[in-house]
């Protein structure tokens, strides 16, 4: 793994060192020959994934990192209601889902355990509004990464592509992809990539929009809308939770690519977690995260090239 070089060490060392402890005691880190072994099946039924908090962290010239050092803590933008990606519990407060594990895989890299990162949740309309306000240091919220954006934020990554498609009643087969909504009520979140595509590209669609996406689906399964649009791998998990009740379609046609939202400017970071995100690919933790959360939906997607733009 890349070290990174200078002067700021993250404080809370016993937390580090605990966790380093904690790693060694259940075997899963700190092996070559068990990172990226490949031996993790598919499915959220194993066990957590861990992943090394790196011990000899280290960077100049970020101001966010600057902020994390301080605080002792990261603060990351998530979203709360998408099984799958950023899913709250309501009972334990606990959240899960890739983007979760991609941001504790962030928090590790930079010598962070999880216990030092606080998730914030975030709908898409206020993922730029939280950057640029500092109401968080990064964002990892199935977050296209796309030019009018990267005029207000910077992104690190790719490190997932996703494509907008549409979820439908299992026993709608009149929709068969974008071109068959005319005439039909679809529903999307402000402030995202799929809700501006069907104003654009598809206006004798009816655009129905909320702040989340489980209040979209909501209205599908109560009839007061046909179809859902957003990325497939977040539909996915909406329809996995009412398989007799819910479908995607399955044409996806649009490419997401999912990226770490951070503040503008902060090019140290942005380069720091592209080195984390081509590491993590690397030496397997990518593949674990994946596997642990998506990866019972039925895709073995590689992992994109990180875009150093
Ligand atoms: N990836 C798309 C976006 O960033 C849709 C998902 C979302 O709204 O979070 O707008």
């Amino acid at each position: 793994m890349r070290t990174i070089r200078s002067r700021h060490r993250v404080s809370a060392l016993a937390g580090v060192a605990t966790a380093l402890l904690a790693l060694s005691a259940c075997g899963q880190e700190g092996s070559p020959e068990t990172a990226g072994g490949g031996t993790e099946s598919s499915g959220g039924s194993s066990a957590a994934p861990t992943y090394a908090v790196a011990s000899d962290v280290a960077i100049t010239g970020s101001p966010t990192y600057d902020k994390i050092t301080s605080a002792g803590k990261v603060v990351i933008g998530v979203k709360a209601d998408q099984p799958g990606i950023g899913q709250k519990d309501p009972g334990s407060g606990e959240y899960a889902g890739f983007d979760i594990e991609m941001a504790k895989l962030m928090a590790a890299k930079l010598g962070l355990t999880p216990d030092q990162i606080e998730f914030v949740e975030t709908v898409s309309a206020n993922r730029e509004p939280f950057l640029q306000q500092g109401t968080v240091d990064m964002v990892i919220a199935s977050y296209t990464i796309n030019d009018k954006r990267k005029e207000v934020v910077d992104f690190a990554g790719p490190y997932y592509v996703a494509g907008q498609d549409l979820l439908v009643r299992a026993d709608d087969d009149s929709i068969t992809g974008p071109d068959a909504l005319a005439g039909k009520k679809v529903c999307s979140v402000e402030g995202s990539t799929p809700a501006t595509r069907i104003r654009d590209e598809h206006p004798d669609a009816t655009l129905v929009t909320f702040d989340a996406y489980s209040k979209c689906v909501q209205q599908l399964t109560s009839n007061a809308v046909d179809a859902v649009t957003t990325d497939d791998a977040i539909l996915r998990g909406y329809a996995a939770q009412q398989p007799d009740a819910l479908k995607v379609v399955g044409e996806p046609f649009s490419e997401e690519p999912y990226g770490i939202g951070l503040p503008k400017g902060d090019t140290v970071l942005r380069n720091t977690l592209n080195d984390a995100i081509e590491a993590a690919v690397s030496d397997g933790d990518w593949k674990k995260a994946y596997d642990f959360t998506l990866g019972g939906s039925g895709t073995d997607p590689e992992p994109p090239a990180v875009d150093r733009y």
